[in-house]
């Protein structure tokens, strides 16, 4: 005997990485603008408002030569501005030419298309009951479409019900992208049973990265004790995934990275369940599951649902000749 103390063993943990999670075709594009713009033009490259809703990729493109504003007027004469992948009110871009700024649009092509459905539908002279979440910057870029009064927000199914617009009989709906699947089906529901001849979207507003995410969590949910979220808190797409675990009896956590994470709170977990939001890079996933290596015996599988295969094309200004 040489009196060493074996280690104690750590407990194991079963971990259930969903598939697919992190960044979207509309984030990775947004990034790959602001890249690019720093490349073509030189740093300080100006972003007006949170390039996509993550600290880390916000540092790390600071780091590069980006400056992130909130307002354009505190955007310099002469330096190029891109557009966060969220859009903006048609004011931005107006304002920007104005002034003879170089400027690239970011605004993820998918809520371009709510933007050109929203347009489409006032010219035709409808009234839009927009559901989305009041105050997220994609909701101010997509009231920001048409004039003021032509879309009235809705939020919640008791905003449904209780809604009483001015003509009725000519009515359409468009969504956020990154709402919940099954609350806004039950937003519609309560609008189409209100309103029946109203107006849907050409096929649906809620996006492919949005509904692929919430349904991985939904599969994986009810075979985990806990489920924890990588992802912003202001991040709509990665709030939504934590609420889709709790409807599904499972308790979940969203946390901006390994550093927010609190042992305690896998007291008692045996199978853990993880996943990221659309803005969240996959390295913080990676850094998620070292940081549980250091207490558990991690026993990690990653679960797959839908294939995501969607890219977008790059603005035209930064497409390589
Ligand atoms: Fe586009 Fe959806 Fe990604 Fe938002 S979450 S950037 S709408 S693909």
């Amino acid at each position: 005997m040489d009196g060493a103390t074996a280690p104690t063993p750590k407990p194991p943990l079963d971990l259930l990485i969903a598939a697919p999670r992190g960044f979207c075709a509309g984030v990775d594009r947004a990034i790959r603008i602001v890249e690019l713009a720093i490349e073509r033009f030189g740093a300080p490259v100006y972003v007006r408002h949170e390039i996509v809703h993550n600290r880390h990729v916000i540092e790390d493109l600071r780091s590069k030569g980006a400056v992130f504003v909130e307002e354009l007027d505190e955007v310099p004469d002469g330096v190029p501005v891109v557009f966060s992948a969220h859009g903006v009110p048609k004011v931005v871009p107006a304002q920007a030419s104005e002034r003879g700024l170089e400027f690239l649009d970011a605004t993820c092509p998918l809520v371009s298309k709510v933007h050109r459905q929203a347009e489409r539908l006032v010219d035709n002279g409808r009234h839009i009951l927009f559901i989305g979440h009041r105050g997220h910057p994609e909701v101010i870029g997509t009231l920001g479409q048409v004039p003021e009064g032509a879309m009235t927000l809705v939020e919640t199914i008791e905003d449904a019900e209780r809604i009483m617009p001015a003509d009725p009989g000519n009515l359409a709906f468009l969504t956020q992208t990154t709402l919940s699947v099954d609350d806004t089906a039950a937003i519609v529901a309560a609008l189409q049973r209100r309103f029946p001849s109203i107006r849907a979207p050409h096929g649906e507003d809620i996006c492919y990265a949005t509904s692929n995410r919430q349904a991985a969590v939904k599969d994986i949910a009810p075979q985990c004790d806990a489920l924890i979220v990588i992802g912003a808190p202001n991040s709509s797409n990665s709030v939504r995934l934590a609420e889709v675990a709790e409807r599904a009896g499972t308790r979940a956590k969203l946390i901006q990275d390994a550093s927010e994470l609190d042992f305690a709170w896998l007291a008692g977990v045996r199978t853990l369940g993880l996943t990221a939001g659309a803005s969240a890079p996959e390295r913080l996933v990676r850094g998620l599951v070292e940081k549980l290596q250091e207490r558990f015996d991690v026993s990690e599988r990653e679960i797959a649902g839908a294939i995501e295969l969607m890219t977008f094309k790059l603005p035209r200004a930064l497409e390589v000749a």
